[in-house]
């Protein structure tokens, strides 16, 4: 790859961007959330808390939350383009971005227990590459919180405990178990990404993938839009709230999306977004160059 410090400095600004400044439709939806919230209510104190946490991170060109979370980076790149080249140096920026503090050392060896110092190990960072026809690069970045995994779930259908069938309604009953057996953990309100269909590893992975959607649009497919709305509207009235201190609050948004599956199978894949949802993206010229922000 030709101009590797161009291509290193947009990289490492994506990631430094990333990690301190929450996209502006996020921040938005935890506004939204503290105006709905009664005045004087542990909600309120809590959403309080997390706005003058997002303005003090970006003002202090500091990480948002101490938890870096997973790197992903899915990249859309032109055909022929050297992704193996692109691995390499968006691991050189992550280093960078660690010893600048600007992501804690927060990966582990699994093996060891040991930690590892620049968060370039085996896994990390994650890397999802598509070939398209386009003449730019377009790379989006998203931390993904570790207590926010933990609050996955991936259910079966159908799902006798729940009374949940293969179909819209039994997608919908899975939702609302998720929503209350999370009970705020993993850092509400957050958002969730689900995927109906799929098999157990790519239903996760697109479920995962609807986090690259803004908080506040709705799904092109009319019956997941409705199901989305009804979601965000029935979590408001389960009372878990920020923090799972009690309030209206449990969610910012609700995102779906749908693969196909096999006859005999029927999973929902829900995953989980905490608050502090970093998600940047760019369009980066095929040398390296910055030409513009996404979200
Ligand atoms: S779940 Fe999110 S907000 Fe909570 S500690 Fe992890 S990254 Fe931070």
């Amino acid at each position: 790859m030709k101009n590797h410090s161009q291509w290193e400095s947009s990289l490492f600004e994506l990631i430094r961007r990333t990690s301190v400044d929450l996209p502006s439709d996020v921040e938005q939806a935890i506004k939204r959330a503290y105006t709905a919230e009664p005045g004087g209510s542990r909600g309120r104190w809590v959403l309080e808390t997390i706005l003058e946490n997002i303005r003090k991170a970006r003002n202090q060109d500091a990480p948002i939350c101490q938890d870096t979370g997973t790197l992903c980076f899915s990249f859309q790149v032109p055909v022929g383009f050297d992704t193996n080249a692109l691995a390499a140096v968006t691991r050189v920026a992550v280093a960078k971005a660690t010893r600048m503090g600007y992501l804690r050392q927060n990966t582990i060896d699994t093996l060891s227990g040991e930690s590892c110092p620049t968060n370039v190990a085996h896994g990390s960072p994650v890397f999802r590459f598509e070939q398209c026809a386009r003449s730019t690069v377009d790379v989006r970045l998203i931390m993904k919180g570790g207590g926010s995994e933990n609050a996955g779930r991936q259910y079966s259908l159908p799902d006798d405990r729940l009374g949940a069938g293969r179909d819209l309604e039994g997608v919908r009953k899975c939702l609302l178990d998720a929503i209350v057996s999370i009970q705020g953990n993993g850092c509400s309100p957050g958002v969730l990404g689900v995927c109906v269909g799929g098999d157990r590893c790519t239903g996760c992975e697109h479920a995962k993938h609807q986090f690259l959607r803004k908080v506040d649009d709705r799904s092109e497919v009319k019956v997941l839009a409705r199901l989305e709305e009804r979601i965000l509207k029935e979590s408001r009235l389960l009372g878990v709230g920020p923090m799972g201190l009690g309030g209206n609050a449990t969610l910012l948004g609700v995102k779906i999306g749908a693969l196909s599956r096999l006859p005999a199978s029927f999973f929902v894949s829900v995953s989980y977004m905490c608050w502090a949802f970093r998600r940047r993206g760019a369009l980066i010229t095929t040398k390296g160059g910055l030409k513009r922000w996404l979200y």
